[in-house]
């Protein structure tokens, strides 16, 4: 089956168009500037790349227009006609409590996607509009799927999701943790059962996925247990320029000071906070490496501080789940930084998880990273959310 996965934000729009026969994918790109002025770019294997070209999109009906395009085009298309997309995946960042898994996209559905949008004020209006405009342009005949990054966390059990305030604020206004990612979470799992050669409901696995942005799950059985992102994706860890957990009580202290409002600090911890903000040098972890070589103590601090965040995730849901049989790492960081990932799983021998360091000397491929007598294993799993949003999209389509 063909089906094209579309990530939509305010100014911007991700697409690949994916078969899930084989795997393989046919040709990906990027719309940005939305709204703008408009620039196109377009990969395909063995075809022109087409690499931020100018093109007029006023709205997502004409990038949905010019992905539609350029995938029929004679000379550098993938697909002779429109009529070969089977179905569409849609990235949905927020699906509140009303979403557990992906659903094909209706009448019904659409309100409910509306419903949730105080939920995530900034992305699920774009999500929302993706959709509309790919409704526009192929017609109501192409089945529509929409995949939630919250889904895959509606498994926690209400010790995990319930915040300790007054209780009204959940009953009412649906204040819980939500946690994000879990396309991601979902894949990487799926991945390391497969590599384990064991059935993913006899694992207790922890994933981390280290990125700009970062979350550690919890997974028992193949299910979520617990997650360290909350009701927004600013918790947990500290981030490329997310704060992570903090005590409130700052905001108030910090807010009196420098007479900030609120619209102004939640801008400091969701953009200027994180190992930026300890650096004060980049959000790029590649970046703080090299400055942390050059002798730059904040930005080796802002690193250790990001690595301490994650062990202690580790410890902390080992121990919720009563053991773990493997710790994932993947996203960004967990892929491509042997050293990161060395830095977070020392002093974890004690609970049984011993790494290689020749077999951890790799980046982007799957791969145990543990010593082959380790109680636990480590596992690197590059992540793939579109092709889970595809096969989520394949399945229901
Ligand atoms: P993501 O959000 O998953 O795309 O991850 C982006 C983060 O991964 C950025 O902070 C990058 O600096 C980081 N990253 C990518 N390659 C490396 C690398 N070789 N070493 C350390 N960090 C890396």
């Amino acid at each position: 089956m063909k089906v094209l996965v579309i990530n939509a934000g305010s100014s911007s729009l991700k697409y690949q168009l994916l078969d899930t026969a084989n795997q393989q994918v046919l040709a990906k790109g990027l719309c940005e500037r939305i709204g703008i002025d408009g620039k196109f770019t377009y990969k395909a294997p063995g075809k022109d790349t087409i690499d931020a070209v100018d093109a007029p999109m006023p709205t997502h009906s004409e990038a949905i227009q010019a992905v539609l395009d350029a995938l029929v085009d004679k000379a550098n298309g993938v697909i002779a006609s429109m009529g070969e997309i089977d179905a569409v995946g849609h990235r949905v960042v927020h699906g509140g409590e009303t979403f557990a898994g992906s659903v094909r996209i209706d009448g019904q559905v659409m309100a409910a996607l509306e419903a949730c949008i105080p939920l995530a004020p900034l992305h699920n209006p774009a999500n929302i509009t993706g959709i509309r405009a790919c409704q526009a342009v192929l017609g109501p005949d192409v089945p529509q799927v929409a995949v939630f990054d919250t889904a895959f966390h509606q498994t926690m059990p209400p010790v995990a999701y319930t915040y300790p305030l007054p209780y009204e604020y959940y009953e009412k206004d649906k204040v819980r943790r939500y946690g994000f990612h879990g396309t991601s979470h979902k894949y990487v799992s799926q991945r390391a059962a497969a590599m384990l050669g064991k059935p993913l409901e006899s694992l207790k696995l922890i994933s981390c996925h280290l990125g700009n942005g970062s979350s550690v799950t919890a997974i028992d059985g193949g299910k979520s247990v617990d997650t360290s992102m909350g009701f927004t994706p600013l918790a947990g860890l500290p981030m490329g320029t997310r704060s992570g957990d903090l005590d409130a009580g700052i905001l108030e202290y910090l807010m009196g000071r420098y007479n900030l409002d609120i619209r102004e600090m939640l801008d400091i911890l969701n953009k200027k906070s994180g190992v930026l903000g300890v650096s004060g040098v980049s959000s790029d972890f590649r970046d703080l490496g090299l400055a942390g070589e050059q002798g730059n103590r904040r930005a080796a601090l802002a690193v250790d501080l990001f690595n301490y965040g994650v062990k202690k995730y580790i410890g902390a849901y080992a121990a919720a789940m009563g053991g773990v049989d493997a710790v994932i790492f993947t996203a960004g960081v967990g892929e491509n930084s042997p050293e990161q990932r060395l830095a977070i799983a020392s002093g974890l021998e004690f609970m049984g998880l011993k790494m290689d360091p020749e077999a951890n000397n790799v980046r982007g491929k799957e791969t145990v990273i543990s010593t082959p007598d380790s109680k636990v294993k480590a596992l690197l799993i590059p992540t793939n959310e579109e092709l889970m949003i595809a096969l989520d999209t394949a399945a229901l389509a």
